[in-house]
């Protein structure tokens, strides 16, 4: 009834992804950045031939500089996107690949290339990217051991290449330990950020919503009632000669009443867009989705008869003697220009109506449409 539409993926994921996104956004201008004025300082910084093989500038220009800035360009627009993680693990593995390729080709041409590069993209990946460390590691280990048999490939059985399996085994222990341990962290971060927002947004009484709660979900049903052209209905109910209620029954039994009917609208609201808070002592509002006129005055009707029918004694001012509601009730078409609160307000006037009208009932209407709403403000 409450969650948010989901999006098939763990909010964890996606929450990890958005917190590093500048962290991976520079990770991959850094790679990019380092690729792409290599040529400058090779020469005499690293003491390597300025003119590098052809294949050189095929890998570093053509596939890894390129790589690297279209991974910066996605985690800087699209974190939040469920296409960023196969992206990046894929940018991930291209560079690596290709870091492998490079230096493959130098030591090939006779200059010597060490291997640490790859061991340092790749806890780098593990620790900025925000990508669950659970994946990197299909990547992690078939580079450090593709880079480890290439060393064997290249200098043969003895030191250097055992040095840079050394070197490589290293390298796995740290990105491995550090991705672990730097998820599990933002795990634990996460876990306390939705608990305290699930705290701040829900009524401890009856677990519904609580007002603001509803404020936040309604925009979401409302933005997608919008997309897909439904209509919204907003009812507003209040329980009737409630203070009558707790005079003769008592504070605790009153409170046992609003969750009894608490559960009762919970169960009357269930798809996934549907929303029902708490918004006041007594008071609830629901929010259906796509539930237009006829729609409408069944589920209210149902609702108003569904609480009588628990047949809660209320002896104080009820005539039928048993505990009962009365509800005001609006749907409109959910343009833009409705928001929650105008729904709400539009009901209560209705709620008002069916007190008047004696209670245990409800009373509702079509708001007309949304473009005559300061007309209708202003009559
Ligand atoms: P009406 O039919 O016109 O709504 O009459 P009413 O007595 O229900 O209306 P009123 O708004 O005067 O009373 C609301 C009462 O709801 C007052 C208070 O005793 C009770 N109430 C509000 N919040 C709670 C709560 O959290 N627990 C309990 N047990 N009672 C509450
Ligand atoms: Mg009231
Ligand atoms: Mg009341």
């Amino acid at each position: 009834m409450q969650d948010p539409p989901t999006s098939g993926e763990c909010p964890f994921a996606r929450y990890y992804r958005g917190e590093m996104r500048l962290a991976s956004v520079a990770l991959f201008v850094f790679v990019a950045t380092n690729y792409a004025i290599a040529p400058l300082y090779r020469a005499w910084f690293l003491g390597t031939p300025a003119t590098a093989p052809q294949a050189i500038w095929l890998i570093e220009y053509g596939v890894i500089l390129t790589t690297a800035l279209a991974a910066a360009f996605v985690r800087w627009r699209w974190s939040e996107r469920e296409i960023a993680t196969p992206f990046t693990l894929a940018a991930v593995a291209v560079i690596s690949a290709s870091i492998i390729g490079d230096r493959y080709v130098w030591t090939q041409a006779g200059v010597p290339f060490f291997n640490e590069l790859i061991g340092y993209f790749l806890i780098s990946a593990m620790v900025m990217t925000g990508i669950e460390y659970r994946r990197l590691c299909w990547i992690v280990a078939p580079a450090l051991c593709a880079d480890s048999v290439l060393s064997y490939v290249l200098h043969g059985w003895g030191p250097v290449a055992n040095f840079e399996l050394l070197s490589n085994l290293t390298a796995a222990y740290i990105a491995v330990f550090t991705g672990w341990f730097f998820e599990k962290n933002m795990r634990q971060v996460w876990a306390k950020a939705s608990s305290l927002e699930l705290l701040a947004h829900q009524d401890a009484l009856t677990n519904l919503l609580n007002r603001r709660g509803l404020s936040e979900r309604a925009e979401n049903t409302l933005k997608q009632a919008v997309r897909d052209k439904k209509p919204v209905a907003v009812a507003m109910l209040d329980l009737d000669h409630f203070k009558g209620y707790n005079d003769l029954y008592g504070h605790p039994a009153g409170d046992a009443a609003l969750r009894a009917v608490a559960l009762v609208l919970a169960e009357h609201a269930r798809r996934p867009l549907d929303l029902v808070a708490r918004t006041g002592g007594e008071e609830f509002v629901i929010l259906w989705f796509a539930t237009g006129a006829d729609g409408l005055e069944r589920r209210v009707q149902r609702l108003v008869d569904a609480i009588r029918n628990l047949e809660i004694p209320h002896a104080s001012g009820n005539p039928s003697g048993h505990l009962t509601i009365s509800l005001g009730a609006v749907t409109a078409t959910a343009e833009a220009t409705l928001g929650i609160n105008y729904l709400v307000e539009q009901a209560d006037l209705l709620l008002y109506e069916a007190k008047q009208k004696g209670r245990d009932q409800a009373v509702i209407r079509t708001l007309p449409a949304p473009q005559s709403r300061e007309q209708l403000s202003s009559t």
